[in-house]
């Protein structure tokens, strides 16, 4: 299944269609794709944090705090959104 994105991950804007073919870009300008990048790469070592706590969790009481899964999930929905997963409709 090819995945073309229709808007720009960070700020939402409809992107246009690329013009010339090619590889169809993400991100709406320069600036979004600067602080999408970013902003991914802090989730990531956000979510590896959390994921070791989470070990620590099944550790020390042999279940993950609902609270801490809660928080991966919508941290990992986020970086799935900037990193272009297409989105699940059901
Ligand atoms: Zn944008």
């Amino acid at each position: 299944m090819k995945y073309t994105p229709t808007e720009c991950p960070k700020c939402g804007t409809r992107l246009a269609n690329s013009p010339r073919g090619g590889r169809p870009t993400r991100w709406c300008c320069e600036g979004c794709k600067r602080s999408g990048e970013a902003e991914m790469s802090r989730l990531q070592s956000l979510l590896r944090g959390f994921e070791e706590g989470l070990y620590v969790d099944l550790l020390n009481y042999d279940e993950a705090k609902p609270r801490r899964l809660k928080v991966i999930a919508e941290m990992q929905r986020r970086y799935d959104d900037l990193a272009g997963v297409p989105k699940l409709t059901s």
